[in-house]
């Protein structure tokens, strides 16, 4: 725990209350504690100091985003985010463990021993030049969104009406500007504003309304649905890591299967990645989705699957598709070093195209390759155990894993690598104190 921060009282005393109203007479609507389910209990320690000292200093102090929609839906949040009219300098000034980052929008960090909490200052969409004639395309690509603004407006600025509640600590009211309860009640995932405006100015919107669609079971409402086809294509003016970061998201979390069909029912898939489109379309690969639901299933139980094999799962499909056709091209099966040089050809572009790290690249095409290998296992038990010790091998072993538990191809390989590593980590298990021992002796 940080000295710096006092211990509070949870139970503010009444004349430190804000009264249950907006203060700056702008429209809302305030839901009364009574009305709603959110307890201060779901709220973490470190959070609620900071919301309290912020509003002991005379400043709003809101829960907002993610964590007001999933506490209102009785959902763990991933993360609590607090909105103020407190500038950053003065954020700052009232916690001695904070910092500032970011060089765009200035947030404050505080940051408390097992946790960081994040301070934003309300801001507002920047202003635009005047609106160009029908026809004409304004490019709307956001660039600069370093302006404070109000609490409306910063609700308004906000991706959906669902993301756009606060909750605020003076009253432990709920204040929605924007229509985020009606929308919760309606399993709505709708856009705030304009969608062919907000879908231009930051085309990430439209994956994150499919993540948050296949997330919490919800529709994507129609006029949000029917931008998204329209403007589905200009997801290729994103930020090429925002857009690989937002496809891992979707990939990470138990929700893949829901989010990859909704692309693909949205033809976000399409432009985003069109090889693995074509490899998949049509139920061409029957075998993905399900090994999709066999990840998301995994994901669930809590087990850690790499960055690399999320992606090595997706661009499966189209890697099998192009060696079945190139061998067909060659009339003949090709040898595994030839296989090894083909999939690195294949994936190059793609993982530059999406801008992923050069070890991520690197840990894709191994674990790609070695599944290869690990088809065609080797006769002589001395090179398994080559295989096992080498780094890709446990990447390559999961995703054979989801790959012979979904498409019932190579599943006598699996097992018998399976069971092979089990009976190589047991050994080891029982060799290592052994090991440790003599190293100890010869040190002496
Ligand atoms: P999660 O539970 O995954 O963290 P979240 O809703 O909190 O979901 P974040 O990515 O953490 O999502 O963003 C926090 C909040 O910031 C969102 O709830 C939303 O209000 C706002 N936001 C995030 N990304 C955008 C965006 N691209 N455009 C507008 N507002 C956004
Ligand atoms: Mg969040």
């Amino acid at each position: 725990m940080n000295p710096e921060i006092e211990h509070s009282d949870p139970e503010l005393p009444a004349d430190d209350q804000a009264p249950a109203e907006l203060m700056t007479g702008e429209p809302g609507v305030v839901i009364d504690r009574s009305e709603h389910p959110i307890s201060r209990r779901a709220i973490p320690e470190n959070v609620l100091k900071v919301l309290y000292r912020l509003h002991r200093s005379g400043y709003r102090a809101y829960l907002c985003g993610g964590s007001v929609r999933d506490l209102l839906m009785t959902r763990t949040p991933k993360d609590f985010d607090i909105a103020t009219d407190a500038h950053p300098m003065e954020i700052r000034r009232l916690f001695r463990n904070s910092r500032i980052i970011g060089r765009r929008f200035r947030l404050v960090h505080i940051i408390f021993q097992d946790q960081v909490v994040e301070v934003a200052t309300f801001r507002r969409e920047p202003e635009r030049g005047a609106p160009v004639d029908e026809g004409e395309t304004e490019d709307l690509l956001i660039t600069d969104d370093n302006t404070f603004g109000s609490p409306l407006q910063d609700a308004r600025r906000r991706d959906f009406t669902i993301n756009a509640l606060f909750y605020n600590i003076a009253d432990f009211s709920v204040i929605d500007y924007i229509g985020g309860l009606e929308d919760l009640r309606l399993k709505k995932v709708r856009v705030i504003g304009d969608p062919d405006v907000r879908f231009r100015e930051d085309p990430v919107r439209m994956m994150r309304a499919v993540e948050f669609a296949s997330r919490l079971g919800f529709a994507i409402e129609t006029e949000t649905y029917d931008g998204i086809l329209r403007h589905r294509n200009e997801i290729l003016k994103a930020s090429p890591p925002r857009v690989s970061e937002e496809i891992l998201e979707l990939l990470r979390r138990g929700w893949s299967r829901g989010a990859f069909r909704l692309l693909v029912e949205t033809k976000l898939l399409e432009p985003l990645l069109p090889e693995v489109h074509r490899a998949i379309v049509d139920d061409r690969a029957p075998y993905f989705w399900k090994m999709l639901e066999v990840l998301d299933r995994t994901v669930a139980a809590g087990r850690k699957i790499s960055d690399a094999v999320l992606l090595s799962v997706l661009f499966l499909p189209w890697a099998v598709d192009e060696l079945e056709a190139e061998e067909k091209r060659r009339d003949g099966k090709m040898r595994i070093g030839e296989v090894i040089i083909f999939i690195r050809d294949l994936i190059q572009p793609l993982c530059a195209r999406m801008a992923l790290a050069a070890g991520t690249r690197h840990q894709i095409e191994q674990a790609l390759e070695t599944l290869w290998r690990l088809l065609e296992p080797p006769n002589e038990r001395r090179a398994m155990f080559r295989f096992v010790y080498r780094e890709p091998f446990n990447d390559a072993l999961a995703l054979l894993e989801l790959y012979a538990l979904s498409s019932g191809r190579h599943v006598d390989q699996f097992r018998q690598w399976s069971s092979f590593a089990q009976k190589v980590r047991r050994a080891e298990g029982e060799a290592a104190p052994t090991a440790t021992k003599r190293r100890r002796r010869r040190r002496r």
